[in-house]
């Protein structure tokens, strides 16, 4: 018999203030959240909406990605975002010069106008499930677009913990799935999503344009749409 960790049943919804304390914890104690922990909506913070909604403008404008890092100081207790950058690869230490006890707890970044459904990338997943290390925890990712809303993905403790390698690999057959399961490459980047979520224990929410802040968990088992 496996012994099961005992779990409080996530609240209705969470604020962006309660979403931290759930982030501080799960980086203190070096555990990725249960589902069970998580709620089924997640509002952010006005101030954080305004980080995304002005780097989401500036790549309507220009149409290069804006990326930026949440970053946890296990010091001094603080969740803060560093100042964004533009590029592909999501690293915090490209755009930030971490401080002592600095830790990457999650991420976001803004899709230029594409067609095709809204989507996380196979190197968005595989930036959000690098390997946890001294300067690395990642919890969560958000992707941001102007036409279909965002999408926000939390990896849990049902997480597999895969090296490079293997987590490309266990992607990309996810993708040679879904090419063979649906031909049409709008709406196979949204069942790859899905695939992936559900596969690898993750956990996804998306928020509707009208409403950006208020992101819905997304039942990754219904294909439709989110
Ligand atoms: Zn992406």
């Amino acid at each position: 018999m496996r012994f099961q960790r005992e779990h409080e049943q996530a609240p209705e919804q969470m604020t962006w203030e309660e979403f931290k304390v759930l982030l501080r914890q799960c980086v203190t104690d070096r555990q990725f959240p249960h589902p069970n922990e998580l709620p089924r909506i997640i509002v952010l913070s006005d101030k954080v909406m305004q980080y995304l909604q002005q780097d989401l403008g500036a790549t309507m404008d220009d149409t290069r990605e804006r990326q930026a890092i949440f970053v946890f100081n296990i010091f001094e207790k603080t969740i803060s975002l560093t100042p964004s950058g533009t590029g592909k690869t999501i690293r915090a230490d490209n755009i930030f010069r971490l401080r002592p006890g600095d830790v990457a707890i999650g991420s976001y970044h803004t899709h230029p106008p594409v067609t095709g459904e809204l989507h996380l990338s196979r190197g968005d997943f595989t930036a959000l499930l690098s390997q946890p290390s001294s300067r690395e925890f990642r919890v969560f990712t958000l992707l941001l677009t102007t036409s279909s809303g965002f999408l926000m993905a939390i990896r849990t403790s049902r997480t597999p913990l895969l090296n490079k390698e293997n987590l490309v690999k266990r992607l990309k057959s996810i993708e040679h799935d879904m090419r063979l399961i649906e031909k049409n490459i709008a709406r196979q980047v949204l069942l790859f999503t899905k695939a992936v979520c559900l596969e690898l224990g993750l956990v996804l929410y998306f928020s509707p344009s009208d409403n950006p802040a208020c992101f819905h968990l997304v039942d990754v088992t219904q294909i439709p749409s989110y």
